[in-house]
């Protein structure tokens, strides 16, 4: 163990830099998905994340989990990103910082259910990024919900009456 321990917005944070570093498994193996290879080819050139990240261990292309959300559903639009990553060690209370061109909060495992492999004590850093779509490869959009069908269907029935 070799623990260190920062001070951010008053909370003391605790972290095993080297055990973070060796912590792989299933659950954070870099995902081959449209969205998550959009992620990392967007967070590779965000030298101040990357850096922030490594700072605690944290290769930014292993996150437990990377949630997209399509802010638009259009070609221009952008995606904002939740991205997951594990931490081995303790934080005193949750916080958020915004930096200029991503945020961050350090959470705790009572409030994010996501899966891991960690035995350690731990925490969460989640990154929340809006990000450009920058992949050389046609887009795909997420599916029309159920309910936008239906009234896209109704659309039609009452076009036609
Ligand atoms: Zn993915």
């Amino acid at each position: 163990m070799s623990l260190q321990t920062i001070e951010i917005n008053s909370a003391k944070i605790t972290f095993d830099k080297e055990k973070t570093k060796t912590y792989r498994t299933e659950y954070n193996k870099p995902c081959d998905c449209q969205d998550c290879r959009n992620y990392y080819k967007n967070i590779e050139n965000n030298v101040g994340l990357v850096n922030f990240l490594a700072d605690f261990g944290v290769d930014y292309s292993r996150a437990e989990e990377i949630m997209p959300v399509d802010l638009g559903n259009e070609k221009e639009s952008l995606i904002n990103y939740s991205a997951y990553y594990c931490v081995v060690g303790s934080i005193s209370k949750v916080i958020s910082i915004k930096k200029e061109d991503f945020s961050v909060s350090f959470g705790v495992s009572s409030n994010i259910n996501v899966g891991h492999e960690i035995t350690d004590d731990y925490f969460f850093i989640v990154v929340d990024i809006d990000l450009p779509y920058i992949l050389d490869e046609e887009r795909e959009f997420p599916q029309l919900s159920f309910i936008e069908k239906c009234i896209d269907k109704f659309k039609l029935v009452f076009k036609r009456n």
